[in-house]
């Protein structure tokens, strides 16, 4: 199996999310540990107790970590305004030029000051030996792959799916309501100009045996030019094969006809949202959903129990003869 848009590795803590998804799929739990090759090591992510002893080779206890990093992190920052100063108020300077500057200008093409502080609060830190790089209870991966997962939630009588149809504004006259997943931009034709994504793109390689001992390296040096190798058979151990499919994993701005994958939301594409937000409140019969219709980074189990609220909510606005919802998550 491989993840030909990139590591998709299922997790939540939301019951009905998960029970939901049980209908369409055998999942089996998976562990992401990823681990971080800085040039000078490999260590492990997220940022843990093996981490701060490997990287300052230290063998702290729990309470000995906190004491030791709170006096290499900035404490006078108060309220983080950005990427860079969320990593400088709870790493420090060290931590983040190890394992987050240079990966993150080369992810998102610009400074980390530029960035939202949210970006880096997506990681846990932890003054333990945890290395999972998620918290969540349901974390798994679809024994047959997305794409099955996909294709047994559209096998229905009522769902007709058309492969390879461009939208085009002509067939709204066809739909009494429309929920739209592409762009929010595209949809309006780029008339406010176009909101910023970074896409990405990978160079394959076949290998015999096994490549790096793990699903996922990060490569946190600027001086390397893929953020992260991608070694697709350890993300499925009931899988057996001899040789072995890695991707590298490039970043760089997205042009017209590449996909869009990491919404940006700098300050400039703040202001062209608000446009569209206001060109899709005078609009009628449509609701803009997931990570490209409402601009924002999130993650599958987000995406999927939005789905579910709107599809409760669309119901009760259509039968209470209120205007259905506009948008599956504020975009602001
Ligand atoms: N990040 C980093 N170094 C790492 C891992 C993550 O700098 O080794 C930063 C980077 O800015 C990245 C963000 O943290 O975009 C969020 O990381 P995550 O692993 O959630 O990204 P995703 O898997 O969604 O690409």
């Amino acid at each position: 199996m491989a993840h030909v848009h990139g590591p998709h590795i299922f997790h939540t803590d939301n019951q009905e999310v998960w029970r939901y998804l049980q209908r369409y799929s055998d999942w089996v739990p998976f562990v992401n540990r990823i681990k971080a090759n800085t040039g000078s090591g490999i260590y492990s992510l997220p940022i843990n107790l093996h981490t701060i002893n490997q990287y300052f080779a230290k063998t702290l206890s729990p309470d000995e970590a906190r004491i030791f990093l709170s006096s290499r992190t900035e404490n006078e920052i108060l309220e983080p305004a950005n990427f860079e100063e969320q990593a400088l108020k709870f790493l420090g300077r060290e931590l983040y030029e190890a394992f987050f500057k240079g990966y993150t200008i080369k992810q998102w093409g610009c400074e980390p000051t530029e960035l939202p502080a949210q970006i880096l609060k997506r990681l846990p830190m932890r003054f333990n030996y945890n290395d999972n790089y998620y918290d969540s209870a349901y974390q798994a991966l679809p024994r047959g792959g997305y794409t099955q997962v996909l294709e047994n939630m559209l096998d229905h009588p009522r769902i007709r799916v058309s492969l390879n149809t461009p939208w085009d504004p002509a067939m709204r006259k066809d739909a009494s309501h429309i929920f739209y997943s592409g762009a929010l931009d595209q949809f309006y034709g780029y008339t406010d100009g176009r909101l910023g994504y970074r896409t990405v793109y990978w160079h394959n390689e076949i290998h015999d045996g096994d490549f790096q001992g793990n699903a996922l390296i990060n490569f946190t040096q600027l001086s390397v030019p893929w953020t992260r190798i991608l070694e697709h058979k350890h993300l499925v151990p009931w899988e057996c094969h001899e040789k072995t499919l890695i991707s590298r994993e490039f970043s760089k701005e997205t042009g017209p006809g590449d996909i869009p994958y990491y919404p940006k939301r700098l300050e400039a594409d703040m202001g062209i949202l608000q446009g569209y937000i206001d060109m899709a409140k005078r609009d009628r019969g449509i609701t803009f959903i997931g990570r490209l219709g409402t601009y924002r980074y999130l993650d599958m189990h987000l995406v999927i129990s939005d789905a579910l609220r709107l599809a409760r909510d669309w119901l009760d606005a259509r039968n209470d003869n209120r205007p259905p919802p506009l948008f599956s998550r504020a975009p602001l």
